[in-house]
């Protein structure tokens, strides 16, 4: 059995069960419970706030977990990263007020900071050399400038509205997080076992991500031209037709090359394109 943490509401949440989902891990999310089984995989799904899932993968009561890079880096937990997972992206940066003129990481010399990441902030200012206070803030970081309590704040960024709403601006952009996936470092034959048939699948949909699957018909003295604008996972698929000088194509493509490829086959005398959507690529 397989223990992963995930949060347990919040901005990873749904994006984690969904991908659980697609990984066709049958987790029960609308009765949600601390703890939930799957019943058609050895995994039982365990939901936290975000904070305590570096901490509890550490200490092995669960041995995998969702969380973004930016807890991992902050609780500095002893934890592998096994994987980037593709969504929860963000950035925490430096911001100051809008009005202030800035020409360089030297602004924050003698300088308060407010922040929820003063582990990350502190690593920062060290490398850079400046020595500066920081005030730890859990909460509306963003508004600390304008209520005295610091003169700058360090905190996430994803489209920087929050902080033209508070008379600020971006002037460092210091650490980019994604979700990840993270494995506690002493995993039993077993646990690795399932992490490595989850990996599989992970890196399965990560294939499939925006691919279609393409069938038409063709001259068979069109195909070698073919055969060039579609290069597949080996190579086409290749049937005969009923119809003398005629044969059927298949292939995978990108979904942002498709027009494109439509437009040469075509032009070489591909009839009947078929575009389905493709589930999933095993590979
Ligand atoms: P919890 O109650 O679980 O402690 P939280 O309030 O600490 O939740 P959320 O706001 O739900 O955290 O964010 C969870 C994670 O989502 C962040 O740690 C970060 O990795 C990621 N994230 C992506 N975009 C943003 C954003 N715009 N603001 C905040 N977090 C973001
Ligand atoms: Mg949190």
């Amino acid at each position: 059995m397989l223990r992963i943490a995930i949060q347990n509401k919040g901005r990873l949440n749904e994006q984690s069960v969904d991908l659980l989902h697609e990984l066709g891990i049958d987790v029960d999310s609308a009765k949600r419970k601390f703890l939930s089984k799957a019943t058609n995989f050895p995994i039982e799904v365990l939901y936290l706030r975000d904070d305590d899932i570096p901490q509890v993968v550490a200490n092995g009561t669960a041995a995998l977990g969702i969380v973004g890079m930016n807890e991992v880096a902050e609780r500095g937990c002893d934890v592998d990263v096994v994987t980037k997972l593709g969504f929860g992206g963000c950035r925490i940066s430096l911001a100051i007020p809008k009005g202030d003129d800035y020409q360089g990481v030297e602004y924050f010399q003698g300088k308060r900071i407010a922040t929820s990441y003063p582990a990350i902030l502190e690593n920062f200012l060290r490398e850079q050399g400046v020595v500066a206070e920081i005030k730890v803030i859990t909460g509306s970081v963003e508004i600390a400038p304008a209520a005295g309590i610091a003169d700058a704040i360090f905190d996430i960024v994803s489209s920087g509205g929050t902080l033209v709403t508070n008379g600020l601006k971006e002037v460092e952009r210091v650490f980019e997080s994604e979700a990840v996936l993270i494995a506690n470092k002493n995993l039993s034959a077993e646990e690795r076992e399932l992490l490595d048939e989850l990996l599989f699948r992970i890196e399965s949909e990560r294939v499939s991500r925006g691919k279609k699957y393409l069938l038409m018909n063709i001259p068979t003295s069109s195909l070698d031209e073919a055969v060039k604008i579609l290069p597949a996972m080996r190579s086409p698929t290749v049937m005969p037709l009923a119809a003398e000088g005629w044969c059927s194509l298949h292939s995978v493509v990108d979904a942002t090359d498709l027009w494109e490829k439509v437009r040469q086959l075509k032009a070489i005398g591909a009839e009947g394109i078929l575009v389905l959507t493709l589930d999933k690529i095993i590979p």
